[in-house]
C-alpha cells in the first residue's frame, strides 16, 4: 500500500521530494493508507498522542468555561450554506449523496458497479454535507440574544477539504479542535488574541518552535484575491507555524481567526446590548500536530523527551 502513497493515486501525480514524511508515517505503521492521498487510519500510538493535544485543548477550555461539543463529520446543508463558505471555497467542499431510487434503479445501479459505469451519477444529494471546519457547527445554537458575558465553545469535528495532497500534514480528512467565542466585538477580538498566545505557549512546550504569521484563506478565484488581501491587510487571521522536518517551508498547525460579524449576521445573533454578535476561533489542526510532533522527536513516541510525554499523559499509556 505505501506504493499508492509513493507514486502518488492514479490520476494524481505523485510528488518526489514532498512525500518522504508520509512513508516514513505508513512504514512506521502510525499511519495507515487507503489507497486516497491525504486519506489515513491512525494507529492506537498516534491515537493516544492525538488524545493527549485534545486533553490539553479541553483543559484551557474549561477554563474559559467553554460548553463542550462533539460534532459529527457531517453538517446540515441548510446551515452550511448559512456559513457563506460556497462562496470563498467551493473547490474545498464535498458533499454527501445517497441512493433513493426504486427496484429498477437498484438493477442500474448494480449494472453499472458491475461494468465500472458510472454509478455515483444515480445518486442525490443528501441534507447533510462533510464538515468543513468543527466551529461551523456552533453558531445556529447561538441564535437570537447571547447571555452578557457570550457564548464559549470547546467543538471538535473530523474535517473534511479537498485537496489530495501527499504531503502528510496536508490530510482531507483530518481533526479540528477549536475554542470559539461569540460576543460582542471586544470580546471576540480578545478571544482571538489571548488564544493566539496562549496556543503558542501551549505548542512551543511541547518542544515546537512556533511563530505567529499574518495569514489568509486560500479564497476561490479572482474575488478571493480581494478577500484574501483584505483578510491580510486587517490581521483577521493569524496563524501559528512551525518548521516540520521532511517538509518544505513552514506549516501551520493553529490558526486564529476574528471573523467579525460573518457568522452574526446569516444566524441571526445579537449581543445583549442589541448588536450583532462577532466571533473568532482558535482552531488546532490535531493531525498537522501529531505529525509535527512524530517529525521533531522521532516516530517512537516512548522515546520522546519525559516533559513532553507527561504533558501529553502518555507516561503510562505508551510503557
Ligand atoms: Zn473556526
Amino acid at each position: 500500500m505505501t506504493d499508492i502513497i509513493r507514486a502518488g493515486t492514479p490520476g494524481t501525480p505523485g510528488t518526489p521530494g514532498t512525500e518522504s514524511l508520509v512513508c516514513r508515517l505508513v512504514d512506521a505503521e502510525l499511519l495507515v493508507p487507503t489507497g486516497v492521498l491525504g486519506l489515513y487510519g491512525r494507529s492506537g500510538t498516534y491515537q493516544d498522542v492525538a488524545d493527549g493535544i485534545g486533553a490539553m485543548v479541553r483543559r484551557w477550555g474549561a477554563s474559559l468555561g467553554a460548553r463542550r461539543l462533539h460534532l459529527p463529520p457531517v453538517l446540515g446543508r441548510a446551515t452550511f450554506a448559512h456559513t457563506n463558505y460556497l462562496e470563498s471555497f467551493p473547490d474545498l467542499m464535498g458533499s454527501v449523496h445517497v441512493f433513493s431510487g426504486g427496484n429498477p434503479e437498484h438493477k442500474e445501479l448494480l449494472r453499472r458497479v458491475e461494468s465500472g459505469g458510472d454509478w455515483p451519477a444515480l445518486l442525490e444529494p443528501a441534507d447533510v454535507v462533510l464538515a468543513s471546519a468543527a466551529c461551523h457547527g456552533v453558531y445556529p445554537l447561538c441564535t437570537g440574544v447571547l447571555p452578557i458575558e457570550g457564548r464559549t465553545f470547546d467543538v471538535q469535528s473530523y474535517c473534511f477539504r479537498h485537496e489530495p495532497s501527499p504531503q502528510a500534514a496536508r490530510m482531507q480528512s483530518f481533526v479540528m479542535h477549536e475554542i470559539a467565542h461569540v460576543g460582542t466585538a471586544d470580546g471576540a477580538w480578545n478571544h482571538r488574541e489571548e488564544g493566539l498566545a496562549h496556543g503558542l505557549r501551549m505548542l512551543s512546550g511541547l518542544g515546537l518552535d512556533m511563530s505567529a504569521v499574518p495569514a489568509s484563506d486560500p479564497f476561490f478565484g479572482r474575488v478571493g484575491a480581494v478577500l484574501a488581501a483584505g483578510q491580510l491587510d486587517e490581521e483577521l487571521k493569524m496563524e501559528g507555524v512551525t518548521a516540520i522536518p521532511g517538509t518544505q517551508g513552514m506549516t501551520a498547525i493553529m490558526s486564529a481567526n476574528s471573523h467579525r460579524d460573518h457568522f452574526g449576521v446569516p444566524f441571526g445573533i445579537e449581543t445583549a446590548g442589541g448588536a450583532v454578535a462577532h466571533s473568532a476561533c482558535v482552531a488546532f489542526g490535531v493531525d498537522r500536530i501529531v505529525v509535527a510532533l512524530l517529525a521533531v522527536h522521532g516516530l517512537d513516541p516512548a522515546s520522546w523527551p519525559s516533559g513532553v510525554r507527561d504533558q501529553l499523559g502518555l507516561a503510562g499509556s505508551l510503557a
